[in-house]
């Protein structure tokens, strides 16, 4: 018996509610037109409070980094882990971006900055917390709670600080979680891709450049630095990645530069290769740091501005294999690859948390202004969350095991 057969009766309460497709990409739309910056993302939090709120949800609540939580009562609520459903509410659009939306009329797909990164995410987090109340109110609640979390922090230098502090407010009681994103559907991330970001700064006491020719320059040693770090040694497998994505620096081409900084971004598969690569770039930094430069009054600084720890579970987890069998019993391809990334699950595997990460539909172009989302397939996103998220309320309470007729 497949997984949709089992626990049809389940979607039968919320047929007539996950069919309307409508309803669904109107509330993508309403949450997209909130613009929501990684720090800047009240607006949108104070939105989804407001569902919240008219859901009826039980200890709705912000912390102090604007996260939102809710509570869906579960029947075995006091002896039993309870499940975490979250997705990012921040985008990458600046407050100023234009957040016009634009129907294709020969495809149907709905294009718009951050429309599937992440308000389809939050749009289906929320419709989900909607459709756990309607069967709730027909009989049938949840065997545990589930929390529901709209999180900041996720995308860029947010460095996952809303994952961490809602994982860390909930760890004792959370048993697995589940992560939104609005596109990817029919992928599952089961692996979190490590990655640790750093600015470094070179300073110096700089001058004219004809006049004090031969005092140190900022630019001259962050140039080096930044050489040395082009032949940083980073292993092929555990798959293992180094990237000097900015640097700037200097007054102007007459002028000794007495500042100049870049950002690198260091990234791996697995914690031990990810630790290596970072201590070779603490090695670089440090030669820098030596006598023979402090001389010249040349300091050199380094600046962790990102930490995205790694973490996993194996393809064979039930929770992996429950996701998988969620989207067959939806008639969604599960897709194979990039079952590793980086996103908010990395938090709860770092901490030995079952998590998964799936999508809500199918997008295309994110984080581009052109972003834009498949409406057509929400119902199903839909269907694959509920299963999903019912399954994984029925593992924790012990009322399941592996999936039968997951895709292997
Ligand atoms: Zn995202």
């Amino acid at each position: 018996m497949s997984l949709l057969q089992k626990h049809l009766y389940i979607l039968e309460a919320a047929r007539s509610f996950l069919t309307k497709q409508a309803y669904l990409s109107d509330l993508c739309v309403e949450i997209q037109q909130i613009a929501a910056p990684t720090n800047a993302e009240q607006k949108r939090a104070a939105w989804v409070e407001t569902f919240f709120q008219k859901l009826g949800l039980e200890d709705i609540f912000q912390d102090e980094v604007h996260n939102v939580y809710a509570r869906i009562p579960g029947q075995n609520a006091t002896s039993t882990p309870a499940l975490l459903v979250s997705a990012h509410t921040d985008t990458v659009f600046p407050m100023e971006t234009d957040l016009s939306i634009r129907i294709d009329p020969a495809t149907h797909w709905i294009h718009g900055p951050a429309i599937g990164d992440n308000s389809a995410g939050v749009a289906g987090l929320v419709a989900l917390a909607q459709l756990l109340m309607q069967m709730r109110a027909n009989g049938a609640a949840p065997p545990v709670d589930i929390w529901l979390v709209a999180n900041t922090g996720e995308e860029g230098l947010g460095d996952l600080r809303g994952m961490r502090a809602a994982v860390e407010r909930l760890q004792p009681q959370i048993g697995a979680s589940i992560v939104l994103e609005g596109m990817g559907l029919g992928r599952v991330v089961y692996q979190g891709l490590g990655s640790r970001r750093y600015r470094i700064t070179a300073k110096a006491p700089g001058g004219h450049s004809w006049s004090d020719f031969g005092t140190a320059s900022a630019i001259h040693v962050l140039t080096q630095i930044a050489a040395d770090l082009t032949r940083l040694k980073a292993a092929p497998k555990p798959r293992t990645t180094f990237n000097v994505g900015r640097i700037w620096g200097g007054r102007s081409v007459n002028t000794i530069a007495q500042e100049a900084a870049l950002e690198l971004d260091l990234r791996s598969e697995a914690a031990e290769t990810l630790e290596n690569i970072v201590s070779q770039t603490l090695a670089i930094v440090k030669r820098y740091q030596s006598k023979r430069w402090t001389q010249q009054g040349v300091e050199v600084l380094i600046e962790e501005i990102g930490n995205r720890p790694t973490g996993a579970i194996e393809a064979n987890h039930p929770l992996v294999q429950a996701a998988k069998a969620a989207l067959t019993a939806s008639d969604l391809d599960v897709r194979r690859a990039a079952t590793m990334s980086s996103t908010d699950a990395n938090i709860p595997l770092s901490l030995g948390i079952p998590s998964v990460c799936v999508g809500i539909t199918e997008g295309a172009d994110a984080h581009r202004l052109s972003e834009g989302i498949n409406p057509a397939l929400l119902p199903q996103g839909m269907q694959h969350l509920t299963l999903l998220t019912w399954w994984a309320a029925r593992w924790l309470a012990g009322q399941e095991n592996a999936p039968e007729g997951a895709e292997k």
